[in-house]
């Protein structure tokens, strides 16, 4: 696995952090587009998306959180940090409710259902084609994420969290 700052050759000077785009900004049920460039301004893009979730203590970004309707997403969960650009999943299996939470819908946590296992098609930030198998966590935060490039949110098939307290 490729971390993001690795691959790029440009030294960022300052923490940039973006404006977060909150439910119910219609840019967040917009299609999104392919990326088909994969330059500078791309990764510039991708490190304040980083810089973006990190500051809000994300473990996942899609684009069109940040008002940028283009296929990409960043993920950082545990040791791994990555972007993926133009991903879409490919192969799915397994089904389990999880507890979710999203950026944009601030104060929110719902259980969602998510395949367990998932393969995701994408490319890097330098445009090289990849493919990542994936499972648990890091596989329900790819769904999400990916999620977002479609305009869906986890209101959609999210269900409250069941009160443990009651008998
Ligand atoms: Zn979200």
């Amino acid at each position: 696995m490729y971390t993001v700052p690795a691959l790029i050759p440009i030294r960022k000077l300052a923490m940039t952090t973006l404006p977060v785009v909150t439910y119910p900004d219609p840019r967040l049920r917009l299609p999104t587009e392919t990326v088909w460039e994969f330059d500078e301004a791309l990764i510039l893009m991708i490190m304040d998306m980083l810089d973006t979730m990190h500051n809000d203590r994300g473990v996942g970004l899609a684009a069109p959180q940040v008002g940028v309707l283009k296929k990409v997403i960043v993920v950082a969960y545990k040791r791994r940090q990555f972007a993926l650009v133009n991903p879409e999943i490919v192969f799915a299996a397994g089904n389990e409710l999880g507890e979710e939470g999203c950026l944009s819908i601030p104060k929110t946590r719902l259980m969602v259902p998510r395949a367990t296992r998932i393969e995701v098609a994408a490319q890097t930030p330098n445009g090289k084609k990849i493919r990542l198998k994936e499972r648990g966590y890091i596989a329900r935060i790819l769904q999400h994420e990916i999620d977002h490039l479609n305009g869906i949110l986890i209101i959609d098939n999210g269900t409250p969290i069941p009160d443990d307290d009651r008998d």
